[in-house]
């Protein structure tokens, strides 16, 4: 582990070229809406991993033509957030509860391993995971402990 003082959009801002060229070969879209942030104790190469997992995870969501949104705001006090939303189907409430469950996988050629790898990694960090999943879609909200 390797936890410094580190700016979460400057981090999200430094991989999103990466993240909008994988997305537009898919023919999908992702949109960054940063909002200014303190810093937090953060190992960068892990969050950029739980970034990019999600990210991952949203695009398999969405249908060609469609957008994933990347977000930061500051919702909680002490914390500093990240969301990822998509417009997909949104997780069955049977599935909700099996989600970090390392090997848990609803998709053909899926590993089951993002979520369990993610939900690590922010433990590790004294943060947390939320999700707000329906019909309309599905946003994981990732909070970051900060001073
Ligand atoms: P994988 O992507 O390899 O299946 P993950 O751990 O990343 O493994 O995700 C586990 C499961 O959680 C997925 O197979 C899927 O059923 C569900 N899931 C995760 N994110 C989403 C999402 N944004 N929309 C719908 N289902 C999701
Ligand atoms: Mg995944």
């Amino acid at each position: 582990e390797n936890l410094g003082p580190q700016n979460l959009n400057r981090i999200i801002d430094a991989i999103f070229p990466m993240i909008q060229a994988h997305a537009f070969r898919n023919d999908k879209e992702v949109i960054l809406d940063l909002t200014p942030l303190p810093d937090a104790l953060i190992d960068e190469k892990e969050i950029r991993q739980v970034l990019l997992n999600l990210v991952q995870n949203a695009l398999d969501a969405t249908a060609a033509g469609g957008k994933v949104i990347v977000r930061t705001l500051l919702r909680e006090p002490h914390y500093v957030t990240f969301a990822v939303t998509d417009s997909g189907p949104g997780i069955h409430p049977d599935t909700v509860g099996r989600l970090g469950t390392p090997f848990f996988t609803t998709k053909a050629e899926g590993t089951g391993l993002g979520l369990a790898v993610s939900y690590n990694i922010i433990n590790r960090h004294g943060g947390k995971i939320e999700l707000d999943t329906g019909s309309r879609g599905t946003t994981f909200y990732v909070h970051l402990p900060c001073q």
